[in-house]
């Protein structure tokens, strides 16, 4: 079976299938990553090697989502596969490798795992991330890894906690997804977000630490002036 003809089709019945394909499992990408490359004439898939021994309805699932990205279809809509794909990248963390850990970020998710979730949560990959002023943290379920920008790193325990709260209900929650949207802060998780002791004052410290972050301008250059 032509994996990326199938997806196609089921995705496109009304449509005709008329590219060249390729397709190929690589060790390159990072865990349970795809990506897909389109021009006129020729659609290329590439999956992380992990896809390999997965059921062939969900990666019909996965492709389709790239499909759609690729032809930019403005009313996105979901299928059969796309749902199946959808539930199972819910479920990845349970299956990644852990490699990753930190003894700073491990100590907060210690205290938040114990603390807030009854020790129910598995512990995810902890990384530092770079020294981001836009993306302070994040949860990625391909790989199971909370990152952090390195610009809370001295930071006091009670902030790190925050975002380390943040993003474990990330995982707990997991997202929503409806017609070709993912949803992940949904009314529930914002719920249990305002549930942190002190949210606002540590908000406003972890804004002054952005603050503090911002590149100061340098000199504006001459050529500047002709903007
Ligand atoms: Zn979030």
């Amino acid at each position: 079976m032509n994996l990326i003809q199938e997806s196609f089709q089921r995705l496109f019945p009304e449509k005709e299938f008329s590219y060249q394909t390729y397709f190929e499992y690589n060790r390159r990408l990072s865990d349970f990553n795809a990506n897909i490359h389109f021009n006129r004439k020729k659609i290329s898939l590439h999956l992380n090697l992990q896809w390999k021994d997965i059921d062939n309805e969900i990666k019909i699932g996965l492709i389709q989502t790239l499909l759609l990205k690729v032809f930019k279809k403005k009313n996105k809509f979901s299928t059969p596969n796309i749902n199946l794909y959808n539930n199972f990248v819910r479920n990845i963390p349970t299956l990644t490798k852990k490699t990753k850990s930190d003894p700073t970020l491990a100590d907060s998710f210690s205290r938040v795992n114990q603390q807030f979730f009854f020790n129910q949560i598995e512990k995810p990959n902890l990384t530092w991330g770079r020294d981001s002023i836009r993306k302070l943290a994040s949860y990625n379920f391909h790989d199971d890894t909370v990152t952090v920008s390195t610009i809370f790193k001295d930071a006091k325990i009670e902030i790190l906690d925050y975002l380390m709260y943040h993003e474990l209900l990330h995982k707990y929650h997991k997202f929503k997804h409806k017609n070709g949207r993912s949803f992940f802060h949904t009314k529930q998780f914002k719920e249990d977000e305002n549930l942190y002791p002190n949210k606002n004052q540590l908000e406003k410290e972890i804004n002054q630490i952005i603050r503090r972050n911002k590149i100061v301008p340098k000199k504006q250059s001459f050529f500047s002036f002709f903007k």
